[in-house]
């Protein structure tokens, strides 16, 4: 149930309802929005639909969501989320880049490409120091070292960074350093994992698993901002599908149906989802013609000897020519960079 207040509810009306929840063991999760409160009642739902909710002071209306997610949904926040990580917006209407190896290989491949991204107009660093791997018997991450490095190059090219965490008992060393902490879409579901990023105040990027619905995914957000931790920023990695031509297939649909059926923001990956270098710009620039609120690549000066995922990888070159084609598109389309 969704508790719309009338504009100039005051704080005690809206602490009344909010008692009123609580007192029959419901969560009561109060969003203040530019005009108004809404309060999203979470509980069971026969309890709720008893309680005199529209006859309490301050209330213009309460309406069931009949959505299994709640907390994310656009009814419960109708205007976007938008998230700050220092000083870079997210969701505000911008276009944000986010670039950088997919792993974090040595000080000399990170700093080198954080470089070249950086001149290039990305805003956030990517790198990771844990890594999902198929095999078991490939490169793992440098872990707390890699992490380390990534800190470093924070500092020293202005970019807040967004790192995996794979392990809810790595999530606390994750968050001590990273900026976002990231999600991958092999553990949307781990609902225990979900849980505890939920538990940090460090704003999330979750992936969509690669073979989950919208649905699905949103209520994977759901666990997040259940949690209190209501900065997710949602990233389209393609899904798998009978098509063997590409890794997968970047579901580019999904970004306008999210942008609809939720407030959070929207970032489309398309390294990921290709696997292919050469297809990457252009899904990118779907990306962006779709709606997206931003876009995150995988970036490598020399692909060809990347420790993960070198045949997505693009070159600092041509992430910079990626940039100038999305500048362009920007431009036309009257959305700021
Ligand atoms: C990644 O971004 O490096 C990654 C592993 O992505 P995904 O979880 O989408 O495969
Ligand atoms: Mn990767």
């Amino acid at each position: 149930m969704i508790i719309v207040m009338k504009k100039d509810a005051t704080q005690n009306e809206i602490q009344t309802v909010v008692n009123r929840l609580e007192a029959i063991d419901c969560e009561a999760h109060v969003s203040v929005g530019r005009f108004r409160t809404v309060i999203g009642a979470v509980g069971d739902r026969n309890q709720i639909l008893q309680l005199p909710l529209e006859a309490l002071a301050g209330v213009e209306r309460a309406v069931p969501v009949m959505r299994s997610y709640k907390l994310v949904s656009r009814e419960f926040h109708e205007s976007g989320t938008v998230i700050e990580v220092r000083g870079v917006r997210i969701g505000d209407g911008s276009f944000t880049s986010v670039a950088g190896p997919c792993a974090v290989e040595s000080r000399d491949v990170l700093f080198e490409t954080a470089e070249a991204v950086r001149a290039a107009g990305a805003t956030v660093l990517r790198g990771d120091a844990f890594k999902p791997r198929t095999s078991p018997f490939s490169f793992q991450g440098l872990k707390e070292k890699g992490l380390i490095l990534l800190a470093e190059a924070r500092e020293e090219f202005d970019m807040p960074f967004v790192a995996e965490v794979l392990d809810p008992r790595d999530v606390d060393l994750v968050a001590d350093y990273a900026d976002i902490l990231r999600i991958g879409t092999r553990n949307m579901s781990n609902f225990a994992l979900l849980t505890e990023v939920g538990r940090t105040k460090t704003p999330v990027m979750l992936k969509r698993g690669f073979t989950a619905t919208l649905e699905e995914w949103l209520n994977a957000a759901e666990y997040i901002y259940k949690e209190g931790n209501q900065e997710i920023i949602l990233v389209e990695r393609g899904i798998r599908t009978f098509e063997t031509a590409s890794r997968n297939t970047l579901d580019i649909t999904a970004v306008p149906l999210l942008k609809e059926m939720s407030h959070l923001p929207v970032l489309v990956d398309p390294s990921h989802a290709s696997g292919k270098r050469h297809l990457v710009a252009p899904l990118a620039r779907a990306g962006l013609a779709v709606g997206a609120d931003g876009l995150m690549v995988d970036v490598h000066p020399a692909p060809d000897t990347a420790l993960v995922d070198g045949a997505q990888a693009i070159l600092p070159d041509e992430f910079a020519e990626l940039m100038r084609s999305i500048e362009v598109m920007a431009r036309a389309l009257g959305i700021p960079l």
